[in-house]
């Protein structure tokens, strides 16, 4: 009998169950609208609803060997706590992980969500044969996961991996977090509109000013980029920079082999790769002495640090909390 893991992707807007089997194919997958404003009841009722239903659907056909889920905030690894979670408000301080287990009589296993999408991207995208990469996702806000020789690495409280939250400008823009000028502010989907919006109150020429205030979003803002609109250009190269100097002090920090970016505001990344790179070459000189200018190892070095683009799209979290549960059960059974 085929053995499969259901992963479970809890996000702000929508709410995604799949079952994977432990080769990596994708069985079956459900999406659902999460009303987050119907609260957290109404959220884990629909959630564990739709996990049982794909759980029955496999009874007598295929091993169900766990269920692993992503949550958008910081887990409490050893509890399965939610900790703080800035789109899901209401839910601070609640045993997210009990709750789903009592409510299905099994185990479940609970990560960030970016952590799981880390582990995803390495099994079986980006990253595949990487047993090292450190993953950022570029979306409402700036998430990341780092896995470490095959595993998340959760750090001393399970919340390692804030790299969203890393400074890359001393005196910036407040973030939620409560500090100023954290990479999030400067290279989110959130942050790209407002550093437009930024861009128009200067008075500078851009065919951005033709736009309804609701058609400005990273999408109109990349292709007037694309097009050589100055501001949107600059909007671009700043979001390059700020990932670039983020990613160049993990580098000088942990010397790490690969970094993978994902999310909304990755497909900009004809946008701002090169700032990027440009940024990561002037912060980093273990970057810059290892990596040429082609992304290949410099001087014959056989061991560039990489800098790509995620392959798996908005399904890296479905698959690497597939994953999680996967590595639980292996570890459980050992
Ligand atoms: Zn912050």
């Amino acid at each position: 009998m085929t053995t499969f893991a259901i992963g479970v992707d809890l996000g702000g807007t929508n709410l995604r169950i799949a079952a994977v089997d432990e080769a990596g194919n994708l069985i079956s997958k459900t999406t659902l609208e999460t009303e987050v404003s119907r609260g957290r009841d109404a959220v884990i009722d629909e959630l564990c609803r739709a996990t049982e239903q794909t759980r029955e659907k496999y009874r007598g056909h295929a091993d169900l060997c766990g269920i692993g889920v992503g949550v958008p905030g910081i887990i409490d690894s050893e509890t399965g706590r939610l900790v703080e979670s800035p789109n899901l408000p209401g839910w601070s301080d609640y045993d997210v992980k009990g709750d789903i287990e009592r409510r299905l009589g099994t185990t479940v296993i609970l990560d960030n969500d970016a952590n799981v999408a880390a582990l995803g991207e390495q099994w079986l995208g980006a990253g595949r044969g990487a047993e090292t990469m450190c993953l950022y996702t570029l979306g409402t806000g700036v998430g990341a996961g780092i896995v470490l020789e095959g595993k998340i690495c959760r750090g001393w409280n399970g919340m390692a991996g804030e790299l969203g939250h890393c400074n890359v400008e001393p005196v910036g823009y407040p973030c939620k977090c409560g500090s100023h000028g954290c990479l999030e502010q400067y290279a989110s989907a959130t942050a790209v509109v407002r550093l437009a919006r930024e861009g128009l109150a200067t008075g500078a020429a851009t065919e951005l000013r033709s736009l309804a205030p609701a058609a400005l979003d990273s999408l109109a803002i990349y292709q007037a980029a694309m097009r050589g609109d100055a501001v949107a250009k600059a909007v671009f190269n700043r979001v390059g920079q700020t990932l670039g100097l983020g990613i160049a002090n993990v580098i000088n920090a942990m010397n790490f082999p690969l970094f993978v970016i994902g999310g909304g505001v990755s497909s900009a990344w004809d946008a701002f790769a090169p700032a990027l790179f440009a940024e990561v070459r002037l912060r980093s000189y273990v970057y810059a002495a290892t990596t040429a200018e082609d992304g290949s190892g410099k001087g014959g070095r056989k061991r560039p640090t990489v800098i790509k683009r995620a392959t798996l799209g908005g399904d890296g979290g479905l698959f690497g909390a597939a994953r999680l549960a996967m590595m639980e059960s292996a570890t459980r059974n050992a």
